[in-house]
């Protein structure tokens, strides 16, 4: 049986901070401005890496992950902007298929298909995608990941039940903070739950080299005028938090 070595790829600095943290005997390696930590999580072998941002800098640091660190499995977490109008901020969606919103080669092939795969949405195993659906329901069951929060915290940001949604996830290099750009999205896409800037390039990689894979996001904004505000702060004190919980429970799971 091959020995499982997990990839963790956080689209959040923050959020590798608070995992490699539990790493034990921990390595660095530094490689095309990327630094991978390797180590252990609960007697798991894993990688963490900051995926950097945007689609080209998320494959290239999965494809890395992939060919030269040998993992045989990959979860994905990060923030992401809420376009379906039932998301709040805090809730998390994971992701049951993603598409490249700005991906279009009409007229030679159909909106939003990627070349030579002849698809549009890749979906994550569902094997991958029950256990993250398991894990994510138990923290916010027992209520582990609103905990972690002070109350001023909760009502500043205003998480206070925090949801877990699973759908669609649409990914492309645009970072949304308007109303008109909201609204147009929705408009082509009217099944997005919400948009980031590296989940469907991460998915096709993964789908490519046959890696499992999971792609988890916490709402972090509205995606429209209020979007930049928000942002930083909720990164910072919120859902990077969130993220390492939802890490080390993956982890707790994936070991079952
Ligand atoms: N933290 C950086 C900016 C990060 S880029 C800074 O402070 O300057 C944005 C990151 O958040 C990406 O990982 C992207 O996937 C995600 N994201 C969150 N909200 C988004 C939105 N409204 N539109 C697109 N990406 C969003």
């Amino acid at each position: 049986m091959i020995k499982k070595r997990i990839g963790i790829l956080g689209a959040m600095p923050e959020e590798i901070t608070g995992i490699v943290g539990l790493l034990k005997n921990k390595q660095e390696v530094v490689k095309g401005m990327r630094t991978y930590y390797v180590g252990t999580i609960n007697n798991i072998e894993v990688v963490v890496v900051f995926s950097r941002w945007g689609k080209v800098a998320s494959a290239t640091t999965v494809t890395h992950l992939i060919v030269e660190f040998g993992i045989t499995e990959l979860f994905f977490t990060g923030v992401a902007g809420a376009i379906n109008p039932d998301l709040n901020i805090g809730d998390i969606v994971i992701a049951s298929s993603l598409i490249q919103h700005d991906l279009d080669a009409r007229p030679i092939m159909d909106r939003f298909e990627i070349p030579l795969l002849g698809k549009t949405n890749l979906c994550p195993p569902k094997e991958m995608l029950d256990k993250a659906v398991e894990s994510i329901g138990e923290l916010l069951s027992d209520e582990s990941l609103v905990h972690l929060l002070s109350s001023s915290q909760s009502e500043i940001f205003s998480v206070l039940n925090p949801k877990v949604v699973v759908g669609q996830i649409a990914s492309g290099d645009q970072f949304f903070a308007s109303h008109e750009d909201k609204g147009n999205l929705l408009a082509i896409l009217p099944e997005v739950l919400c948009v980031e800037m590296e989940g469907a390039a991460v998915a096709q990689v993964c789908f490519e080299y046959n890696i499992p894979y999971v792609v988890i996001r916490t709402i972090s904004d509205e995606a429209n005028d209020n979007s930049v505000v928000n942002f930083k702060e909720f990164v910072s004190q919120v859902a990077s938090r969130f993220g390492v919980e939802i890490i080390e429970k993956l982890l707790k799971k994936i070991a079952l």
